[in-house]
């Protein structure tokens, strides 16, 4: 058993039945990484007076979907009524989108916020909520993230959550571009939203 527990405000699930289902998803480097996404939503919460036990269970389940086979999602997205263009793209794009139905059918969580945190932790959106920025924020700044420009990043978060997030995206944009990778829109729209120089 973890040393850690999450509210049961959001799920009939406990907190125990949580981690256990949780952990029966992903290896223990993915696990670590929720855990450590999780203390850091709590403390984002903290700094932005957000609900911290809501942001810590948001934070624990993000990418309780990440390793879901292949397979398993393109079937999910045609039976489930998902945009078709999904099937363009990948596990990356499909684990928060497409993972948020999966939090749904197995914690059992209705919360619109939390699911829709989920849903847009990896891309952001033109809209994003308190829990959005959070979550968002905290994926790419938790204890467990090394790369170069990560201590910059909390530095720019911890002192304005608005720009953290832009930060975030002008970060992985140009990290993609230089990748040639496919760019989702909604990635895209983001960073003109939240990372644009006023
Ligand atoms: P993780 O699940 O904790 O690894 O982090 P994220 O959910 O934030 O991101 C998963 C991956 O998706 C990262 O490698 C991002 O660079 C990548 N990603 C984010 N936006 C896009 C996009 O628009 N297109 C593609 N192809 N990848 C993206
Ligand atoms: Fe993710
Ligand atoms: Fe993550």
């Amino acid at each position: 058993m973890v040393d850690f527990s999450l509210s049961e405000t959001f799920s009939p699930l406990t907190s125990a039945e949580l981690i256990a289902q949780e952990k029966s998803m992903m290896d223990e480097h993915r696990f670590q990484h929720c855990i450590g996404v999780s203390q850091t939503a709590a403390k984002l919460a903290r700094l932005n007076h957000y609900d911290v036990a809501k942001a810590a269970l948001t934070g624990f389940v993000h990418d309780y979907a990440k390793q879901i086979p292949v397979s398993v999602y393109r079937q999910t997205i045609k039976e489930q009524g998902f945009d078709p263009d999904l099937l363009n793209y990948n596990r990356a794009i499909w684990h928060g989108i497409v993972g948020s139905w999966f939090i749904q059918r197995d914690l059992k969580i209705t919360d619109p916020e939390i699911i829709t945190a989920v849903k847009r932790h990896t891309t952001g959106d033109v809209t994003m909520t308190t829990l959005d920025k959070i979550v968002f924020v905290a994926d790419f700044i938790e204890p467990g993230r090394d790369f170069p420009g990560v201590e910059e990043a909390r530095k720019v978060a911890y002192a304005d959550l608005n720009a953290g997030v832009g930060y975030e995206l002008a970060h992985t944009l140009a990290f993609l571009i230089e990748q040639r990778a496919k760019i989702y829109p909604k990635t895209l729209l983001a960073y003109n939203q939240w990372a644009v120089k006023k």
